[in-house]
This record gives structure tokens, sequence and C-alpha cells, in this order.
């Protein structure tokens, strides 16, 4: 070979070596892993975007969720999220409908992601396009992870559960009840009482399996209640404590909605014969903490509308009594002071909301309304609907609105223990 062809060699070699470095990966989506949900559109490669709706069940509930793995992304290249609303028939009211859910419910201002599969941060707000919405994500040469909120699966329950007995000899896991597809529904129990039959206090999430923030919230309330802070040593030491973070794990798994899921959604079980396992196997302990004269507090943990702010939902005065409803208004004065001092800001409401007959024609099968007709005359029963459409709806946002419920609970309990003795 003589030297001028050598050098057109070396030139040709290079040329290439430069064309296969520069040539992105070709993107990738997968979502079988626990709580995924995408179904895919179209990928396009050049343009690297891609174009996909929520994959949910309608039977499963709402199908508003979705969460993907995205690989070969480089690093510092720009990713495209092009995000349609389901076009399956949802269910509503306990029914089926002919229509597919409204769009909004898919797509926060801004979508969630993770770089690590972990830790969890807002993209910028996406660019509404007709009836579509678009998310942008950088990539760091490794798999994104993007999802409508902050994931929380079963597997995040089992981390939770571990540092907490890990940290606390006083926190001790429990399991509920087995899903009817065999899950686990596993919740902790907290108590340093030294007096028998302490007040009883009852927190769960995500009866409807879509929203995720809710167990955020939960997880704040649990870390706290197992730390250091002063109130929460109070809180130990005069209650036993029960969390569940996931009621609905049967679709927190499979990545369905679970809100009007045929034939009934979690919260509109609870009557005398619930279709689900972990409903049944909760009425039954709620059940015990009320003949021993001791359910205090129950707090049930949600995400509301995506125009709506933080708010609890209150059972209208007409089904109430005294002193009920002055306990209820107490703890939601005590909530509210707490929650809305929260920096950076948590929208709420100081006005709750009421249910009853108008909201939902299975309104009395709703666990906050159950345990108002079933408790104790003094039983405070309520549920928390956080806000997810907003700029701190973070994961610090909402574990923030864990911890000051749980100082609410504390200042609530103080204030009863120091009243007149309960009949
Ligand atoms: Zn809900």
């Amino acid at each position: 070979m003589n030297p001028a062809s050598t050098n057109r060699l070396i030139r040709s070699l290079f040329l290439l070596t430069v064309a296969a470095s520069t040539h992105a990966a070709d993107l990738r989506v997968s979502t079988d892993f626990e709580g995924g949900s995408a179904k895919v559109e179209s990928i396009d490669q050049a343009a690297r975007v891609i174009r996909f709706m929520p994959d949910g069940n309608p039977q499963r509930g709402w199908s508003c969720w979705w969460y993907l793995r995205v690989d070969g992304v480089a690093k510092d290249e720009r990713l495209t999220l092009d995000l349609a609303a389901s076009d399956r028939p949802t269910r509503n009211n306990g029914q089926d409908t002919s229509k597919p859910l409204a769009s909004i419910w898919a797509m926060p201002a801004r979508a969630t992601f993770s770089t690590d599969g972990k830790t969890w941060q807002h993209t910028a707000p996406g660019k509404k396009q007709d009836a579509r919405i678009l998310y942008e994500v950088t990539g760091t040469g490794g798999p994104l992870w993007i999802a409508w909120g902050p994931p929380f699966t079963p597997r995040d329950t089992d981390a939770l559960l571990a540092e907490v007995e890990k940290q606390l000899p006083a926190a001790k896991s429990f399991e509920l009840a087995r899903t009817r597809e065999g899950r686990p529904v596993r919740g902790l129990r907290v108590s340093e009482a030294t007096t028998p039959n302490p007040p009883g206090i009852w927190v769960h999430a995500r009866q409807h399996a879509w929203e995720s923030g809710s167990c955020w919230v939960a997880r704040g309330f649990t870390e706290w209640l197992a730390g250091d802070d002063a109130d929460a040593k109070w809180l130990r030491t005069h209650a036993e404590v029960f969390v569940v973070p996931i009621m609905d794990v049967d679709n927190a798994a499979t990545g369905n909605g679970g809100k009007e899921a045929n034939p009934r959604d979690h919260n509109r079980d609870w009557d005398d014969h619930p279709v689900y396992p972990e409903v049944a196997a909760a009425q039954q302990r709620l059940r015990t903490l009320v003949k021993e004269n001791r359910l205090a507090v129950f707090l049930d943990l949600h995400n509301p509308g995506p125009g709506d702010p933080t708010f609890f939902f209150v059972l209208e005065p007409q089904f109430l009594k005294e002193p009920m409803i002055a306990q209820c208004n107490r703890f939601v004065e005590l909530a509210y002071g707490r929650i809305s001092k929260i920096k950076p800001l948590i929208p709420m409401s100081n006005r709750p909301k009421t249910t009853g007959a108008s909201y939902h024609p299975l309104w009395r099968n709703m666990s906050a309304n159950w345990v108002c007709v079933n408790g104790n005359p003094d039983t405070v029963s309520l549920c928390l609907e956080t806000i997810w459409n907003y700029e701190n709806s973070t994961t610090t946002g909402y574990r923030a609105v864990g911890q000051h419920l749980g100082r609410a609970t504390a200042d609530y309990l103080r204030e009863r223990a120091s009243a007149v003795p309960r009949p």
C-alpha cells in the first residue's frame, strides 16, 4: 500500500470511528417491573421522541397512571416524552362508560423522573400540544425512569418497614392480609405506651392505586413517627399507631389505576361484605379498637382532582353526632395549622369538602365514612387529599405533609388527654 492510500485508509477509519461514537443508540422502552405501565404508540429514533399513553386496564381502575423505563439516551441528550391519554373507555360511578377518562388526570403539569430508580424529581413543565403533552428529560448515559408522579411500590413498603424496624425497637411490621392475587399487604405497628389500651391511630394510603403521592405522605408520617422529634416520641409513648402504606397492592404492583375498578374500588368497599381481603382485615382490626373504646384517629390518604389543593373530606354533618363533630373539626383545625405552614408551600384549604349521598352512590362504603358510622362516639375519621398537580408536590413536599400530619395528631391527642376524662 502506498503512503497516499495508507493515509486515505487511516482517514476513513477515523471518520468511521467518529460516526460510530456520535450515532445515538436506539431508544428502548420497558415497563416489565413493579408498577410499570405505558402503551408505546411509536418511537422516533431520529428525533428522539417516544409517543405513548397509559396502559392500565379500565376494569382495574382509571388508566391515568404511567411509569416507564427508557434505555439508550446518551449523556446530555434530550429525550421527548409525548403523552396522550388512554383511549380506552373508562368506568365511573361504579359503571362502564363509553368514553375515555378526561386527559387531565394522566397529565401532570410536570412529570417525575429518576436516573437511579430511587430518587425522584420533577421535569420542567410539559408543553401542551392539542390533546397531548410533551415532557423533556436530559440523559445521563444510563437508564431513565419517568412516571406520572413519584412511584411507590410494594418493594418500597418493604424497604420502609425494614428501615423503621431497624431504627426503632418499638416498631413491628405485620401482614394485614393477602390480596386476591396473593400479594402481602404489609403495615407497621408502633407503640412505646406503658399503659394498657392506649388510644389507637390508624393511617393507611393508596386505596386508589394511581394516587402514588399518598404513599409518600404515609412515608413522611412513618419516618417522623420513628424519629427523634419530641412530639413523635410523645405520640409513641401515648398511643398505638398503625400505618399501612399501600392498601391496593395488586393494582399498585401491576401499574393499574384502581379507582372505579370493577366491581368496585377499595374506597367503595367498606360494607359488611368487602370484596378485598385487605379491607376486611382492616375492618376487623378497627372493630377491635372500637370494642376496646380506643379508636382515636383514622386517616385515609389520597390525592385529589387535578385542580384541587390539599383538603380534608368530612362526612356531611347530618350523619354525625357530637362529640364526633367537634373532635373532627378540632383535628382539621390543628392539621391545617401545621400543614399550611410548610415551606415550600403545599396549598391547603381550611374548608373541608363533604361527602354524602351527593358525592358518590356508594358514599356509605368509603372507609372514613364507614369508620364514622362504626367508630367510637369521639373517633376522628377523615380522608386527607394532598395536592398533586403542583410544583411542590414532590417526594419532599409529600413527606413534609406526612410529618405535619403526625405533629397534628400528637397535638390533638395531647389536647384530648389534658381535657376532662372520657366517659
Ligand atoms: Zn382517592
